[in-house]
């Protein structure tokens, strides 16, 4: 046990507070192995997309300024690319891990990913405050995130109902934020549950920080 862990655990033993309703993010590492070849498959398919994805790229110049983004065109990717359905497999297992952890009624139905497409973020690109009707768990694997690319920024969601709720501290405990942003990192993938409103703030870097997002559904 570390000592922060051991400072909590006395504070908890010493404040009658209960965690309710508690709000679930799943991130974990997709690797296989020092010499895992799947990252660089992804880059290089996610690159040649982003140059010859026509209809997508028209898009993007309309919808994701500045940026790529295979979302309105080439929405399925998993069902398109084998190097794609590769990715769906390895997230799958993680997806079957955090519907357990949500204690998801799964009885007869399963989840299954429905879509799954690119982004390619330049600097300055920005991907607005949304969430993800009509799925269930979504989430995002980091193909490439240069050093200080933007994270994935989440808001709390019960923000519209804090009516005179003070604001909270500047460093407040990371459970008792508003707004909470997990790091993007390569290799990393990011799940949480469909409803979660969050957004990427104006990327800072030169370099290309591209991902793969995706929605499961249950059937
Ligand atoms: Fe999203």
């Amino acid at each position: 046990m570390t000592g922060t862990q051991s400072i909590e655990a006395r504070y908890a033993r010493r404040m009658p507070v209960n965690t309710l309703f508690a709000t679930r993010v799943y991130t974990q590492s997709l690797r296989r192995g020092a010499s895992d070849p799947l990252n660089a498959r992804l880059l290089r398919e996610c690159r040649q997309l982003s140059f010859e994805d026509g209809a997508g790229i028209r898009w993007s110049e309309a919808n994701y300024p500045g940026g790529y983004t295979s979302y309105s065109s080439l929405s399925r990717m998993h069902q398109m690319s084998p190097t794609f359905a590769a990715l769906q497999k390895r997230i799958d297992v993680h997806v079957r891990s955090f519907a357990r952890m949500l204690d998801f009624d799964l009885t007869g139905r399963k989840l299954a990913m429905t879509d799954c497409w690119v982004n390619v973020m330049t600097r300055q690109v920005v991907h607005g405050l949304h969430l993800h009707p009509l799925a269930s768990i979504s989430g995002t694997y980091y193909v490439r995130t240069p050093r200080g690319c933007s994270g994935l920024k989440f808001e709390d969601p019960r923000l519209d109902r804090f009516m005179a709720s003070p604001p909270r501290k500047a460093r407040a405990r990371r459970e008792n934020q508003l707004w909470v942003t997990v790091p993007a990192e390569q290799g990393k993938v990011v799940l949480f549950e469909s409803w979660l409103r969050h957004e990427v703030a104006p990327n800072p870097t030169e370099a290309e920080r591209i991902s793969i997002s995706f929605n499961y559904s249950w059937f």
